[in-house]
């Protein structure tokens, strides 16, 4: 089968099918009451079980704070209340387990559900999710729960959603392989900060996969291999072997900064969206957090997360590394929120979206504005960026919500940070066209190819029908942001590209030429460029970026890449 790399590398592994049907017991008589009770109780206690497995290593992977919630699926599963009314369902109607339980906790699900406050919402989908716990065992299939993964697997779904992936035995994954997702989807984004290889679109996998079929993912041709032959395979584990020996041989420069062998500093930062990709951040010698795409947080949850929920997350990233850039939401597009009433737009990608949305949800913003000035209370600096500013009055209607969250905190007496530097996204090309104007109201750009990329050509970055439009090495790109570098350089703001693009590692070494301050990328991407660019000099990366300036087109960017590397780097 054939897919689309999201995240490169060879995977060989067990096939783990998460298949989410939702599971419904029918209405069975029971023939012995007492031999039904048990089951119920055991079925309790097994869940139980698993949830204090599942706890005890999310509070590894992600923190005390996000294992909290399974405390509360111990306790609910637990309820005196619900497991009294199942039994004597059992013994009064004669009916079995898994339909008394599911008929009991229907009803509770129900009256949350109906109630209007978000807070009991979401306890509704946490009942749905025990329920479901308990009907697996009950009916023989259990859930599926990717952190109590034990030996080499490769995941297959439809499409993976946050929470399937909170608490993933990361030891044992060996790849992920979607039906659904293009390359920026919330699957490919895990993969890539985790350094996880994986396969996106990839049609018909979950029926031609069966659970525990031997899989090999070539998460560079872009295949998915299943149960292949002795020779493949073999071919398989020796490139895998080669992959593990150039990880090693990488390893040193994890705790090093990057410089060119003339001592000049080009930070390499990580993009991330949750805390937990900060594991990954560590392991990949990230020097910073380039791009903090807090959108993630609140496409997590089933209400909006509130200013001291936001503080605690925003606050474990801060504290753990420094220099973070942080996003300001960025939905709208393809990012939905499902407690925020988004009517259907025609053109979503050219609609209301990030900053063009916050600015006009003003409470929305000032909670999070608020949250990140206050977590950022004991660091040295705060840096706040704003997605998808397209003009000066955009720019300065944002400063003005910052300043409102100021003020406020300032009259409440809280504590909060002080030394904010502001900076903006560059991925509308009327800013990028703008960018001498716009950086004197700010500190710092940041570019955002993935976005540009797209209006530039005026190609969907989801479209595979188009994805030929998506051309980082076009000299007709290079030029642009060699044009907003210049305008930074002259109105002295710092800076760096965060879009995919950053990652590649032929780009990279043009962008540092074309005068980029950072580069922020995927975590696995770090440790290569960084050893190349220990052994290049200024010089040499500003005479490949002008080179690559005067280029006929990005196939021969490329040749003139491998040149440059054949010649300097000898790969
Ligand atoms: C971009 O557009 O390049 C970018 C980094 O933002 P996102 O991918 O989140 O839109
Ligand atoms: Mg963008």
């Amino acid at each position: 089968m054939k897919g689309k790399v999201a995240s490169t590398g060879y995977g060989i592994g067990e096939a783990v099918v998460v298949e989410k049907e939702t599971l419904k017991a029918d209405k069975e008589h029971c023939e012995d009451v007492n031999t039904c009770i048990d089951a119920f109780r055991e079925a309790i206690e097994k869940s139980t079980e698993e949830l204090r497995t599942i706890r005890e290593k999310s509070t590894e992977s992600l923190g005390e704070e996000h294992a909290a919630i399974f405390d509360a699926h111990i306790e609910m599963a637990n309820d005196v209340e619900i497991k009294q009314q199942v039994e004597s369902k059992i013994e009064n109607d004669g009916v079995k387990a898994a339909y008394a339980f599911q008929e009991v906790t229907e009803q509770f699900i129900e009256m949350f559900e109906n109630m209007e406050d978000d807070y009991f919402a979401a306890r509704a989908a946490d009942i749905k999710d025990i329920q479901q716990r308990v009907l697996g065992h009950l009916l023989d299939k259990p859930v599926k729960d990717l952190s109590l993964l034990d030996s080499a697997s490769i995941i297959v779904a439809r499409d993976l959603a946050p929470s399937d992936t909170a608490g993933l035995n990361i030891e044992h994954v060996r790849g992920f392989v979607t039906e659904a997702g293009g390359t920026t989807s919330h699957t490919a984004i895990i993969a890539r900060a985790l350094g996880i290889p994986a396969l996106v679109g990839v049609e018909g996998a979950l029926e031609n996969v069966e659970e525990k079929d031997t899989l090999l993912l070539d998460a560079h041709e872009g295949e998915l291999h299943v149960n292949p032959d002795e020779k493949t395979l073999a071919d398989a584990k020796e490139k895998i072997r080669a992959q593990e020996a150039e990880r090693e041989r990488l390893k040193p420069f994890a705790k090093k900064k990057t410089e060119t062998a003339d001592g000049k500093a080009m930070p390499l930062y990580a993009n991330i969206g949750t805390p937990k990709e900060l594991i990954a951040t560590n392991e990949h010698g990230a020097e910073g957090i380039g791009l903090f795409r807090t959108e993630f947080l609140f496409m997590d949850t089933a209400s909006m997360p509130d200013e001291g929920t936001q503080l605690e997350a925003y606050k474990e990233v801060f504290d753990t590394i420094q220099p973070v850039i942080v996003r300001t939401l960025d939905i709208g597009g393809d990012k939905a929120l499902p407690y925020l009433e988004m009517p259907e737009e025609a053109n979503p990608f050219l609609g209301h979206r990030a900053v063009h949305l916050t600015l006009s949800e003003p409470e929305l913003f000032n909670t999070q504005l608020r949250a990140l000035l206050r977590a950022a209370k004991d660091q040295k600096e705060l840096r706040i960026m704003f997605p998808m500013i397209a003009t000066v009055e955009e720019l300065k209607r944002a400063k003005e919500s910052l300043a409102r969250a100021e003020s406020e905190l300032e009259k409440e007496g809280k504590d909060y940070q002080r030394n904010v530097k502001v900076g903006i996204m560059i991925e509308i090309p009327a800013a990028a066209l703008n960018a001498r104007a716009l950086g004197k109201h700010c500190d710092f750009f940041s570019i955002g190819t993935n976005d540009l990329i797209q209006y530039v050509y005026a190609a969907d970055r989801m479209n595979e029908h188009v994805a030929y439009l998506y051309r980082p090495l076009d000299p007709v790109l290079l030029s642009l942001i060699k044009d907003v570098t210049d305008a930074a350089q002259e109105t002295d703001t710092e800076i760096g590209v965060c879009g995919e693009m950053a990652g590649d590692f032929d780009a990279a070494l043009i962008l540092f030429g074309l005068g980029l301050d950072e580069l922020s990328m995927s975590p696995a991407r770090i440790l290569p460029i960084r050893e190349a660019l220990s052994r290049l000099r200024l010089e040499q990366l500003s005479t490949l970026a002008d080179d690559a300036l005067k280029a006929d087109g990005p196939e021969e960017v490329r040749r003139i890449v491998q040149a440059f590397k054949d010649k300097h780097l000898n790969t």
